[in-house]
């Protein structure tokens, strides 16, 4: 307004003055899209239109089975997925919300897959390129990013989930070389990958409590002490290998240590770029789903009429809508944060902790707008509902993140 216009005043000439009615996208109710850009929404799409053709159509069969097919690593290598937002070394060096991006497809299309990719890039290329020597990186990164060379990363073990400080896995100094013994859990491509990330504790001196610091180790896993077992018959997660790591006096020289750390700091950093992934990960199994009963309660009629008519119906698609919208905004929101580089620690728990559950409650909610179809592999949302409760428990459980917040917000740490 100048003030001295003699015009009457119009308010509706101010656009945040106005609103449409109409028009309103199922999928995107808040418009969240329109805050992602060009190259945003064309990587988006590639990945989209790869996971409607190369995993939709067989994945019930490979979950099923509990199989993922031999030579995806290699697509997902040919797409620039593979530790897509680290620099130089072959990656892609894309920002991290092209990286959020590209997990949430992946994960519409099963958590096992965009597992698969996280476990590569997050857990396995990161440490190496943040804590690794030159040759390492040089070694290591390039073959890894074409998906040539599969990594894992070991750290939890039977004894040492939540807590990993306390693992039981030691490293003892033999000349220049280092002797590793110990038992990893649970680990993600344990059983497929070609070289293990490794994390064990140095042997010190009684004098010291004998607990040196934790050092990062790269193990080729055809080293002569090392063997991957599979876990018990899982029933979540089933298109993804997950081992036991067995090391029985491995032997790797000085040369395999990572240099740039020795303590916690190391694997934590690790998992903080793995849940951020999650966190993006998550609205996607939880649109897949929102998305699947959607659609069949405007197909399904009971009571001569379709069942997204009936009220108790409405809410239950309207609270998966609003929690989807939601989560979206949470990842957007904290994916600039993170390449603007201010994300911090908190904000990421607040995203795997709030996302995954949220995700986890849309997929229940789904299964039962489905009814019994809902229970079978014909549709996505039961495969959904059983990968989220790995998801909610990995990288750090609801609980645990649920701490990490409370020490945020009160400055007390409930952890000791
Ligand atoms: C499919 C799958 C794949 C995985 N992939 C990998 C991998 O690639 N690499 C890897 O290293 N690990 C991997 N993990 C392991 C995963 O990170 C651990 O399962 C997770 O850290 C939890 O540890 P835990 O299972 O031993 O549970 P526990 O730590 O024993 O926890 C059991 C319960 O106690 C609760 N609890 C524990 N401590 C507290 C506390 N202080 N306060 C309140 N509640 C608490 C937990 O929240 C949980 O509810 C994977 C797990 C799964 C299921």
């Amino acid at each position: 307004m100048t003030g001295t216009s003699t015009e009457p005043f119009d308010p509706t000439a101010d656009p945040s003055h106005r609103t449409r009615r109409g028009g309103d996208d199922p999928l995107d109710l808040l418009g969240v899209d329109a805050g992602l850009d060009e190259t945003e929404v064309l990587l988006r799409d590639t990945v989209r239109a790869f996971v409607d053709d190369r995993v939709l159509p067989d994945i019930a069969t490979w979950f099923e089975h509990g199989t993922i097919p031999d030579g995806l690593g290699l697509e997902l290598g040919k797409l620039g997925l593979l530790g897509m937002n680290l620099h130089g070394y072959g990656c892609a060096g894309t920002s991290a919300v092209a990286y959020g991006l590209a997990c949430a497809e992946l994960e519409a299309g099963d958590s096992g897959i965009r597992s698969f990719v996280s476990v590569q890039g997050s857990l396995s290329m990161f440490p190496i390129w943040m804590f690794g020597s030159e040759d390492q990186k040089r070694q290591w990164l390039p073959p890894m990013a074409a998906g040539e060379v599969i990594g894992c990363f070991g750290l939890t073990e039977p004894d040492s989930g939540s807590d990993p400080g306390s693992m039981r896995t030691r490293a003892r100094r033999d000349g220049d070389d280092w002797i590793i013994d110990g038992t990893k859990m649970w680990i993600t491509n344990g059983g497929i990958a070609d070289v293990a990330v490794v994390w064990a504790r140095a042997d010190a001196p009684e004098s010291s409590g004998g607990r040196g610091p934790i050092h990062g180790f790269i193990v080729p896993t055809d080293t002569p002490g090392f063997t991957a077992n599979p876990v018990p018959p899982k029933l979540s997660l089933r298109a993804s290998v997950t081992s036991e790591l067995v090391l029985d006096g491995v032997r790797v020289p000085e040369s395999n240590r990572l240099p740039g750390v020795e303590s916690m700091r190391g694997p934590l950093s690790c998992l903080n770029e793995a849940r951020y992934g999650i966190l993006w990960g998550a609205t996607g199994a939880a649109r897949a789903c929102y998305e699947a009963a959607r659609s069949y309660a405007i197909d399904r009629v009971q009571f001569d009429r379709p069942i997204a008519g009936f009220q108790l119906t409405q809410r239950k698609l309207v609270e998966m809508a609003v929690a989807v919208n939601k989560s979206r905004l949470v990842a957007l929101h904290i994916g600039r944060r993170k390449d603007a580089g201010e994300a911090t620690t908190a904000q990421i728990s607040f995203g795997k902790m709030d996302n995954v559950r949220s995700a986890l409650a849309v997929a229940r909610e789904a299964r039962s707008v489905l009814g019994a179809n809902g229970i079978t592999l014909e549709y996505p949302v039961i495969r959904h509902a059983n990968n989220l409760e790995s998801v909610y428990t990995y990288e750090g459980t609801n609980e645990v993140h649920t701490l990490v917040l409370g020490e945020a917000i009160t400055g007390i740490s409930a952890f000791t």
